[in-house]
């Protein structure tokens, strides 16, 4: 599933359309028939996708039956009018229906030639399944002998009939369908029949008399014998599904907006179930699966349309459908190709064969997998159909995230059942032994063993424990959670806040829903959908990675070479750089790799925690004064160097901006219960000197560090200002590894980052210390490096006084993680606690943490590039914030003005290919 995916933003827009009626009022009711529609294919915000397909399909001359479309308006209407339409929309409905029995040569509720209609949701995006549908409406107990007398086929009709109070009694009068399928199945067995089509017409005459007398029992009505009062209870019925549980849910999960509505198709039926010449299929132009250009889908001789969605009867592939009418497949295979050129893209279809004459019910983009996206666009290109531009538009950027994380055998995966939910905040298919700690962690996956790491929340001190683990899952944290940021950084599969889990990590177990998980237990999980499944599952790493990682030739990789060129013809036509968040030199080749020029955020702090350096780092900060912190951070200098000499390397010559640190200092001691669990410990067992007395300190220390509320605290640009031999320490590595490489003769663009910067005196006060330094250095190696100093714009002050600040920055960059924290005042670490009410509730629509908030934040972001190039026009923006990564967000940074984006490694594609649709001006999913 990859057109599409993540839908964001447009609600409505009329453009190119015509949503008035020749009067001049406002229409509501769209006709299509012989050969003409008063709707066409740009009008899916009114017809919805349906009914656009089908204005469109009858327009190009194809065997369409007739039929309207009630717009999404008359849904709005529908709901905003206390459940009910307005007399003038009724009005032009009765009007139309007068058009289609007209066109139909059959008039609704006739006995010598009744017209029977089907009526169907359509919304803008395809929800497959979420709403409902009622087919052959117009029968009763007169029309039906009518249909039989007409048809010559008393068993058909009486199908039809029953097939019909089974839908509307289910979906209008609300009737459990399983009471209906109670009646059925004991009459199939009072006449001994195996198959649906072993019940003669006598026997379905008495399956209608069955649902007549359960309609009855249950709702204390007849069965409503009078059509228009069946269409107008249909078509409410299916105003009413927009709002069931399941469709909402499906909105949510693809951010597709509550206020765009339904539109409800009401359309002439034809019958696949009228004998042996007759039909029904669905399927698709290309493999949706694989992309591969083949004939796709399948089909029922002598069936409706659900018969071959419920899986009563096995259909059959539909090239079989050749040799059984191959008059109506050629046909098929003309038109659906036909609609494949007009449409530029796979096409999804469904059809009916009528005694062997073919309709077409249906045509829209075809849902497809990342990996049939990247596939078909290239293809697509190949074919001279579409050009590179187009092609661009036609994959949706979170199908190259699908392509890079391993995936499970699908087969395996699905005959485990699924335990709980999480967040899926980092892609991939995960497998391992439950571990509870970073340090099982490691010594597991040293001795060869795959482990995730199971926890109710990461610290820093988790990053080796993460690092070696298949993924990682937490039971608290939101989407910028650090669990969450480090996993995507990582391209770590990744599932946080999983509220359910009751995770014991001094007891190595946890428990949901009843079931408990030791430590050693095997747990799955899929990244992507946050599924979480108690089993052990197989799965096969991502091609690409292997050969962006160099383990495979690119000429060995066909589907690399498709994703390379695609990303390709995304560089021609964007305008925002991309950058990737990183601070390993690994991290730096894979994000070079993937097509990053320049880093946006190395966290220097990340590096604190390499291999040995805890303890010097904590012997810093337990330093009481500075000359015993001097000497720790002299120690910390050659592997700070060191660290950024790798990173410098592995951007080859592009920008790398480092920020000096950042997080409260206490994050990088233990935490004050577990010391003073140790002490009680040990003093309990009677245990005295050095090691007693050293925990001591420490915990005193802790003490006096603790915060009340850390990410308001002794952080960011706060600790550089009270503690400035850091800042000299980290600007005297950034510059000497600059000059070593200067030496080798490489490029290197140093931009030096002080953040959490609210006042310009605050940055000032850095900036003089970072010069001094770097001066100082530069000196020293007799070298001139070219080097920027500029802040970070994440406390809602900084942006505000953005005119001042860009006086002593050369460069912004949005730290938009923390300008979302400290806007609307949500904790980033625990919002997600409470953010999912918040969207289940309506009051907001996403999760601010995930997709950028344009309306609020978004005003902040624009008015500090609106001030800071005020005071200086060359100022350079960008944004290393999670956001980075988001398509939606990332055509808000290319409206602003931005001049790049940064996100983590794995995110780059997907970067490449949004900003290249923003600049093309393409919402998301339209
Ligand atoms: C931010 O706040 O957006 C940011 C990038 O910094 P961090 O996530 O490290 O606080
Ligand atoms: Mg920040």
């Amino acid at each position: 599933m990859a057109k599409n995916m993540k839908r964001r933003g447009n609600t409505k827009g009329t453009k190119g359309t015509k949503t008035t009626s020749s009067k001049g009022a406002r229409k509501f009711v769209y006709f299509f028939g012989n050969g003409k529609a008063d709707g066409n294919r740009s009008m899916k915000d009114t017809l919805g996708g349906k009914g656009a397909g089908l204005a469109e399909m009858t327009n190009a001359g194809l065997p369409v039956p007739p039929g309207f479309t009630i717009s999404t308006d008359a849904c709005n209407i529908y709901y905003a009018n206390n459940s009910k339409l307005p007399a003038n929309i009724e009005t032009e409905m009765v009007a139309a229906l007068r058009k289609l029995e007209k066109s139909a040569g059959a008039q609704l509720g006739s006995n010598a030639k009744p017209l029977l209609v089907s009526v169907r949701s359509g919304a803008k995006f395809s929800m497959p399944g979420m709403m409902d549908t009622i087919l052959n409406l117009g029968l009763n107990d007169d029309t039906v002998e009518g249909l039989k007398a007409w048809t010559g086929n008393g068993r058909f009709a009486f199908d039809s009939y029953r097939r019909f109070i089974q839908m509307f009694g289910s979906v209008v009068l609300e009737i459990a369908k399983s009471a209906f399928e109670h009646e059925f199945e004991t009459i199939k067995r009072g006449r001994n029949a195996k198959l649906d089509t072993d019940l003669d017409e006598a026997a379905l005459r008495e399956v209608v008399a069955a649902y007549k007398r359960l309609v009855k029992s249950q709702t204390k009505q007849d069965f409503p014998q009078d059509p228009m009062e069946q269409l107008r209870g249909a078509r409410n019925a299916v105003f009413r599904s927009w709002n069931n549980a399941r469709a909402q849910e499906y909105r949510r999960i693809y951010d597709i907006p509550d206020s765009i509505g339904t539109a409800v198709n009401v359309q002439m039926m034809v019958f696949g179930n009228t004998g042996d010449r007759s039909g029904t299929g669905v399927g698709f132009t290309r493999n949706p699966a694989t992309g591969a250009k083949e004939f796709f889908g399948e089909f029922l001789i002598n069936a409706q349309g659900e018969d071959v969605v419920a899986g009563i009867r096995t259909p059959q592939p539909i090239v079989q459908l050749e040799r059984v009418m191959p008059k109506a497949y050629k046909q098929l295979r003309d038109i659906t190709t036909r609609l494949e050129r007009n449409y530029k893209d796979i096409q999804d279809f469904e059809f009916t064969i009528q005694d062997e004459k073919l309709y077409m019910l249906q045509t829209r983009s075809g849902k497809r997998t990342g990996y049939a996206a990247v596939v078909i666009a290239t293809d697509l290109v190949k074919e001279k159909l579409v050009t590179p531009k187009e092609a661009i538009l036609l994959v949706d950027p979170e199908a190259l995230s699908q392509l890079l994380a391993p995936g499970f055998d699908p087969k395996e995966w699905k005959q485990h059942d699924v335990v709980t939910r999480g967040l899926p905040a980092s892609p991939g298919a995960a497998c391992g032994k439950a571990v509870f700690s970073s340090e099982t962690a490691v010594e597991w996956s040293n001795r060869g063993e795959p482990v995730i790491l199971v926890r109710r929340e990461t610290v820093p001190d988790d990053i080796h424990g993460m690092w070696v683990s298949q993924g990682v899952l937490t039971a608290t944290g939101g989407m910028t959670s650090h669990a969450a940021v480090v996993g995507r950084q990582m391209g770590k599969p990744s599932i946080v806040g999983a509220g359910e889990l009751q995770i014991n990590e001094h007891g190595k177990s946890f428990t949901v829903k009843g079931k408990t998980v030791k430590e050693g237990d095997f747990v799955a999980f899929d990244g992507l959908t946050g599924e979480v499944k108690i089993a052990k599952v197989s799965s096969q790493p991502s091609e690409i990675l292997q050969v962006v990682a160099g383990k495979m030739k690119p000429s060995a990789s066909p589907i690399y070479q498709r994703f390379n060129t695609l990303l390709e013809w995304t560089d021609k036509f964007r305008r925002l750089g991309v950058r990737a968040n990183a601070d390993q030199p690994d991290q730096a080749e894979l994000a070079y790799a993937f097509g990053a020029r320049g880093i946006g955020l190395c966290r220097t702090e990340h590096m604190f925690f390499g291999e040995g350096r805890i303890p010097i780092v904590q012997r810093m900060i337990l330093a009481d004064n500075e000359k015993d912190r001097r000497e720790a951070l002299n120690q910390l200098l050659p592997m700070q160097r060191d660290d950024f000499y790798g990173v410098f390397k592995g951007m080859h010559g592009t920008p790398v901006t480092i920020r000096t640190i950042d997080p409260p200092l206490h994050e990088f001691l233990p935490k004050r219960e577990d010391l003073m669990v140790e002490i009680a410990v040990m003093e309990v067992k009677g245990q005295k000197g050095k090691e007693l007395e050293a925990k001591k300190k420490l915990l005193a220390r802790v003490e006096q560090l603790h915060e009340f509320n850390p990410m308001l605290g002794h952080r960011g640009v706060r600790l550089g200002i009270t503690y400035p031999e850091i800042t000299e320490m980290q600007t005297r590595a950034i510059m000497e590894a600059a000059c070593q490489l200067n030496k080798e003769g490489l490029k290197v663009i140093p931009e030096i980052m002080i953040p959490l910067v609210g006042d310009v005196r605050e940055l000032r006060d850095q900036k003089v210390i970072v010069e001094r330094v770097a001066a100082d250095v530069m000196e020293e190696q007799g070298i001139k490096i070219k080097y920027l100093v500029g802040t970070m714009i994440e406390v809602p002050r900084g942006a505000i006084m953005a005119d001042e600040v860009a006086r002593e920055a050369q460069f912004f960059s949005f730290g938009t993680n923390d300008l979302t924290q400290m806007t609307f005042g949500f904790s980033r670490d625990d919002a997600g606690k409470f953010l999912r009410v918040y969207q289940d509730r309506k009051i907001l629509e996403k999760d601010p943490f995930a997709s950028f908030d344009v309306p609020g934040t978004g005003q902040l972001v624009d008015m500090a590039v609106k001030r800071g190039r005020a005071t200086r026009p060359d100022l350079k923006l960008g944004i290393c914030g999670e956001h980075g990564g988001d398509p939606a967000s990332i055509h808000f940074f290319d409206k602003v003005g931005l001049d790049y984006v940064s996100c983590s490694p794995y995110r780059v594609p997907v970067a490449r290919l949004a900003a290249a649709q923003a600049a093309l001006s393409v919402k998301v999913g339209d």
